[in-house]
């Protein structure tokens, strides 16, 4: 079998372009601009690269993106008193601080200060609970994005076995959460499972989360599985510079029915899913109702 590639670039470009109407709509019906303010404290080059590119987009599909930049020394009650302010700013309907902080900022205490209703990450423990017990909350963007794509791939998910690799609260926990609340029997794998390969030879559905260059051959791979790929892993390569997953895409697409690339696959989904939660939370913030499939 060789797999159909899911297509994640073209998957968020109809994302963003779900997320545009909505905007367009919100605009001319009832005169409302969906906003989302990023803050980013201290300098990391990756966090600058994600929100510069998280700002770009916000403003291509026409909501308006607020930038605030912090000095890496910059102290929690600082930190805290502009969270107020975005949480109080009608202006704003989402809040995400990019993570990591640096070390002398309590990540837990700073991202519990958002309200959970302006929380497009999904992070807020609030959001967590309501995940967790099947209500309506702000959903993680990463994992979001993989429901989508499987949703749309699949239909209906109810009854597949579904094996989630990685615990993390970012990617797997919450991963596990959309496929159960979708009807799959979920098997949650991590760094201490025993015989790794077996579990993942009954799943339907793998959605490796883990961040360890091509750790999943295809020879672990049911045939005809949908096998999502979350890692991120820069690896060099006959003396290049190279982008892999968590998957060894070459002998996994050989077995799988369908599976995401690396670059292109999940990666690009991340941040529509971002912006179509900004969206969802400027509905719900004026009591509209939300744009159809763009939420868990
Ligand atoms: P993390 O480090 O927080 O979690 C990794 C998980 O993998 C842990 O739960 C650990 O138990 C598990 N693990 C480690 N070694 C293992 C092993 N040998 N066998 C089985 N499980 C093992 O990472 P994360 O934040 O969840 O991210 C995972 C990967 O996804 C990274 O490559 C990251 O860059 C990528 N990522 C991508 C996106 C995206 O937008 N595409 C978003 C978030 C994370």
């Amino acid at each position: 079998m060789v797999a159909q590639v899911i297509d994640g670039k073209a998957f968020a470009a109809k994302v963003r372009a779900q997320v545009a109407d909505q905007v367009t709509k919100l605009k001319e019906e009832n005169g409302i601009t969906p906003g989302l303010a990023v803050v980013l404290v201290g300098e990391d080059p990756a966090s600058q690269v994600y929100v510069r590119s998280k700002g770009k987009q916000t403003v291509e599909v026409g909501m308006n993106s607020y930038e605030h930049k912090l000095d890496p020394e910059t102290s929690e009650d600082d930190l805290l008193a502009l969270i107020d302010k975005l949480n109080n700013d009608p202006a704003v309907h989402g809040i995400l601080v990019q993570l990591p902080l640096p070390k002398h900022l309590n990540e837990d205490l700073v991202i519990n200060s958002i309200d959970p209703a302006k929380d497009v990450d999904g992070f807020h423990i609030s959001n967590v609970g309501l995940l967790g017990t099947g209500q309506k909350s702000m959903v993680p963007c990463t994992p979001l994005g993989c429901l989508m794509m499987l949703r749309d791939h699949h239909g209906s998910l109810s009854g597949m076995d579904a094996v989630v690799i990685g615990r993390s609260n970012i990617v797997g926990k919450p991963m596990a959460q959309l496929l159960l609340g979708d009807s799959c029997t979920v098997t949650i794998a991590h760094s201490r499972t025993k015989d790794l390969p077996d579990v993942v030879r009954r799943a339907d559905i793998v959605v490796a989360a883990v961040g360890r260059p091509e750790m999943v051959p295809g020879d672990w791979i049911k045939e005809g599985a949908t096998v999502i790929d979350v890692g991120i892993n820069r690896i060099e390569r006959d003396g290049k510079n190279k982008l892999v997953g968590d998957v060894d895409y070459a002998s996994a697409a050989e077995r799988a029915g369908a599976i995401t690339p690396v670059p292109g696959g999940v990666g690009p989904m991340t941040i529509a899913c971002l912006l179509a939660n900004t969206v969802t939370a400027c509905c719900r913030a004026n009591g509209l109702s939300e744009p159809e499939g763009l939420t868990a």
